[in-house]
């Protein structure tokens, strides 16, 4: 067959999937909506970095390009608590030497971008596509700088350009039963910094991702190979503690120093940086298919946007890369087989990411600071070291286990909440938490 791909969007997806392709003799062109972020200025307030796992780590470990990466990734072991009071409190994210990682979202997509490049790929900036032509296979575009518009026709063609993806308005618009779903949470998110100190050194600590959860809201601060770190404050639009309550530099003063105390004296940008950075929204996508003629298919935010919470929204879109790989090996590149069963596979696993994300808010901002929640996760921890077989905790499952399914993490986690809200209902189980009859009592509602 002939190997012509069209990929729409070279972000981080389609751009570790142009590579993957690349890689099995396909020829590929990918059109990117920006100019070139490694000539062009990268826009302030635009800094945000990822939390890079093992899914992630899996997808770049395929294509030979994780020791690349590797190289701009800071390891965090755990998450650092900033009460209100001013104390902190270090929650390990798993066993010892299990991290996750604090990767630049233009760093990772600048480095994948070079990778591609080396491997045959050609990449067309400031090409904004249009719409795509299902009947004739072509995606067409209008030039960002001097407006002239052009189309172009392919064997293949990947949506990978986002949660507002135009490649997948156009399936919506031209596809019979096609089902969408869009949902906006209350929240909005603003990003912030907290600068190195005057010898380049981290003002925090550097191998941990740092929230002040303070209940409806929090803010959270992950690390940069420079000394920074960026924050980002997740905060309702409207209510009594809001974005919509913060009009003026006295009012987000006031906020900031009641809110977070400690924070504020290594912020000495906060007012202007408040000011000049966008307050953007967090929204869910779902939809289906993924895939039209066997010809065209979306992958990465454009099939599946979630928010940030559960940090795999690139994660998972590196994971349908690997999916896909499999698959093409498994049908020998016939697409007529791949593009149905990809779809059908992680479409399930889609929409639990998206369930769990949404969910794990909650956690984040509200129940790190639970000592309820905490004694809870203390047992589960114990209950797993004694039984590794027998229990692995949700946030294991979702973000070290590359083999468990994100719809089966979402499942499981379901049926040990429901053991765990037995146990936590025990008399007096602050103080027997570690005792036998705790750990009998999990072993037999695991059997039933
Ligand atoms: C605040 C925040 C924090 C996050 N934290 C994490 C985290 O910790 N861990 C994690 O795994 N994920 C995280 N995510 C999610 C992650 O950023 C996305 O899942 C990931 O970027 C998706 O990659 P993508 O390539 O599918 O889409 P994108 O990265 O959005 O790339 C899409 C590309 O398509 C281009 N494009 C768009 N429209 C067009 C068009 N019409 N024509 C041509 N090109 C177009 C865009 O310019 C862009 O380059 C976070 C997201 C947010 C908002």
């Amino acid at each position: 067959m002939s190997k012509n791909v069209n990929i729409v969007g070279a972000g981080l997806v389609g751009s570790l999937l142009s590579i993957y392709l690349a890689k099995r003799g396909y020829k590929i062109n990918m059109y990117e909506r920006r100019a070139d972020m490694r000539t062009a200025k990268i826009s302030a307030g635009k800094s945000i970095n990822l939390a890079l796992s093992d899914r992630g780590w899996r997808g770049l470990e395929g294509v030979g390009i994780a020791d690349e990466v590797r190289k701009i990734a800071i390891p965090m072991y755990g998450r650092q608590i900033h009460n209100k009071d001013g104390s902190t409190v270090f929650q390990p994210y798993g066993k010892k030497d299990q991290a996750i990682y604090s990767v630049s979202r233009a760093e990772i997509n600048m480095k994948l971008m070079d990778l591609a490049e080396k491997a045959g790929i050609k990449i067309h900036f400031n090409e904004r596509c249009t719409h795509v032509d299902r009947r004739t296979m072509s995606a067409h575009f209008e030039n960002e700088e001097n407006k002239k518009t052009s189309n172009v026709t392919s064997d293949l063609l990947f949506g990978s350009d986002g949660a507002f993806s135009a490649a997948r308005l156009n399936m919506q618009l031209t596809s019979d039963r096609f089902e969408y779903n869009q949902h906006y949470i209350t929240a909005g998110y603003k990003e912030l910094i907290i600068p190195p100190g005057p010898k380049g050194e981290f003002l925090l600590e550097k191998n941990a991702l740092h929230i002040w959860p303070r209940g409806s809201f929090m803010m959270i601060a992950l690390p940069n190979m420079d000394g920074n770190f960026t924050c980002t404050l997740f905060l309702p639009f409207e209510g009594e503690k809001s974005f919509d309550k913060l009009k003026t530099r006295e009012e987000v003063k006031k906020f900031f120093d009641e809110e977070f105390s400690t924070a504020v004296p290594l912020m000495p940008t906060l007012l202007d940086d408040f000011f000049h950075n966008p307050t953007s929204s967090l929204v869910t996508v779902k939809c289906y298919p993924w895939t039209f003629d066997n010809k065209i298919a979306l992958i990465g935010d454009a099939a599946h946007a979630i928010v940030p919470f559960f940090g795999q929204g690139m994660n998972c879109g590196f994971e349908d890369c690997v999916v896909l790989n499999e698959l093409i090996d498994k049908h020998k590149e016939d697409w007529n087989r791949i593009f149905p069963e990809y779809q059908q596979l992680r479409k399930p696993d889609g929409d639990a990411i998206a369930d769990l994300a949404v969910g794990n808010f909650v956690e984040m901002r509200d129940k790190t600071a639970d000592p309820k929640f905490l004694l809870q996760k203390k047992i589960e921890a114990r209950f797993n070291e004694k039984h590794p077989d027998k229990w692995v905790p949700l946030y294991t499952m979702v973000t070290y286990s590359p083999n468990i399914r994100y719809s089966t993490a979402l499942k499981e986690g379901k049926r040990q909440q429901a053991i765990m809200d037995k146990v936590m209902a025990l008399e007096g189980i602050d103080k027997k938490w570690d005792s036998e009859e705790v750990e009998k009592m999990i072993l037999s509602e695991i059997s039933k």
